[in-house]
This record gives structure tokens, sequence and C-alpha cells, in this order.
């Protein structure tokens, strides 16, 4: 049986940085506080545990005083920044340098539009991480949009400035960006609509989807390996069922099954931006040990 796994798939360039943060930060023997889970795979934090990481959540977070605490690469809103100074706590700052640029876009935006009455618009899962980390840059004042239906509480006849979470996929911005577009234009001629286009899907996931479309058609069966939280992860299984019937998703190497791999000849493992190598070659290993035993 002939496997490969896919070179382009595994940590990017954000994630493979902030658990380098960690690691050398746990290094030093001493406690490190990581607020929410590290990267939204639940082996890799298990593995970080085991070296002394302790996950806490915001509500944790409020007693705890004179500790290292990181922030993850998703980032957070300035509020966290502040509780962290006002308890003493050293931050180890794991945002991804691409997020914190966006941030502070979003903030001179807000700080442009606020008294134009204008709209940020964020094209965003309600509820993730890096989503809560932009909102907080317009002091709440955002308006997140994951479908067209959630365009109807803005004001189309002001300005608007619309950004995009790192992870989404194109195609969905291009669609809600051509809606607000449409929706302008009742209210304002054509060629003066004050609507300011930020491309922020970040590349290195963007890429991996046009990627994976093609690398999945190589093989008879596709192991695609990511944490239940990734939305990252839920996008690229996506694209890999659309363009392989036969992927299979799973998040670990215990939930494969032997009889996946009766009478198969090629298996591709691919993975999310939070799936780890190491992860991927366990998962590797298991199905050459099913190959030997068949
Ligand atoms: S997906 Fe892009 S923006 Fe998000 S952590 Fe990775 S490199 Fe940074």
């Amino acid at each position: 049986m002939h496997i490969e796994i896919d070179t382009k798939s595994g940590f990017c360039y954000g994630v493979v940085k902030t658990i380098k943060l960690a690691e050398d930060a746990l290094a030093n023997g001493k406690p490190v506080y990581c607020l929410g889970d590290i990267v939204h795979n639940d082996e890799e934090v298990k593995r970080l545990k085991l070296k002394g990481l302790t996950i806490i959540n915001h509500e944790q977070l409020q007693s705890i005083s004179n500790a290292n605490v990181m922030i993850r690469a998703h980032g957070e809103p300035s509020s966290t920044y502040n509780l962290l100074n006002k308890n003493s706590n050293t931050l180890t700052e794991g945002t991804c340098p691409i997020v914190l640029k966006l941030q502070k876009k979003v903030r001179a935006a807000w700080e442009e539009l606020k008294d134009k009455q204008g709209t940020i618009i964020i094209y965003g899962k309600k509820g993730h991480a890096e989503v809560i980390g932009l909102m907080g840059q317009t002091d709440g004042n955002a308006i997140i949009v994951d479908d067209i239906a959630d365009l109807q509480d803005v004001d189309f006849s002001k300005p608007i400035a619309l950004f995009s979470q790192t992870t989404q996929q194109p195609e969905g911005y291009t669609e809600i960006t051509n809606a607000i577009k449409l929706k302008m234009l009742s209210h304002i001629a054509e060629g003066e609509i004050p609507l300011k286009i930020t491309n922020s899907i970040c590349g290195h996931v963007s890429q991996r989807g046009e990627h994976l479309a093609e690398f999945v058609k190589n093989y008879e069966i596709i192991i695609f390996v990511s944490g239940a939280k990734s939305s990252n992860g839920k996008i690229l299984l996506d694209i890999c069922r659309k363009n392989n019937s036969n992927t299979h998703w799973v998040a670990n190497a215990e939930e494969l099954h032997n009889e996946w791999f009766t009478n198969v000849n090629t298996v591709g493992i691919c993975g999310a931006t939070s799936t780890p190598q190491w992860l991927m070659v366990d998962i590797s290993q298991k199905i050459k040990s099913f190959d030997k035993n068949n």
C-alpha cells in the first residue's frame, strides 16, 4: 500500500510560532497558563499539558495573578490585556502576527467610522476566539456576519468597512461582499458607495483549499486529520469530500478502521492548519500496521 502525507498539511506559520513560544516558556520549568486551548487539536493540547501547560478559561483568568499567561494565535480583545496587567501577570504573546495586523486595521477603521455612524462588518463565525478579538477592537460594535441573512441589522445608507476572519473561504467572502454592494446600491449611486473591503483571509488557509482539492484526487482513500473544534478543519474536510467521496475524518489513530483499507492501494493523509505533523505520522504508521496484518 502506498501511503502519502500531504507535505502542505499541518500547522500554519502562526500556530508553529505559538507552539514554539509555549515550549520555550515551559522549558524554564515555571508554570505557564494558556487562555483557551492553545490550538484546536485535542491531541496537541494533551501533549503540551503533559509538558506542564495549564489551559484556563476567561473566568479562571479573573483570579490568576503574578503568573505567566499565554495568549494563543487567535488573539484577544484589549479587555483581556487590561485584566492581565491589572493582576500583574506576565504576557507570553502568541497572537499570530497576521491576526495582530488585522486587529490594528479593524481598530483604525472603527476610529474612522464611529463618528460617521458607519458599520464594521466582520465575515466570520460568531463566538470564534479570533472574531471575539476583532470585535473587541470596535468596543463590541461590529456586526458579525456568517450568512447573508445576518445582514438585516446593517444600515446600508452609511459607510461600511468589511473584514473577514482569517480562516474563512474566499467564495463565501465574495458572496457577502456582492450582497452588501447590492444593498448599498439601493441607497447610494454606483461609483460613490462608501464600502471599504479588506482582503483579510489568510493566504496560508486559502491556498490550502486549492491545493487539497487537487491532492485528494490522487488517492483511493483520504484520511483527513483534525480536531472537532477546528473551523478551518471543517472547511478543508468539506473540500476533501467534494473532491474525493472516499474521505474519512479522524481525530486520532484510534479512530481508524482496518476495513477501510481492504483492497486499497493508495492512501492520502492530510489535515488542517491546527493538525500536528506528528499526529499524521502516527496515523500513517497505524495504517501500515493494518497493511502488515492483512
Ligand atoms: S491561519 Fe493564518 S492568520 Fe491564522 S494563525 Fe495561521 S498563519 Fe496566522
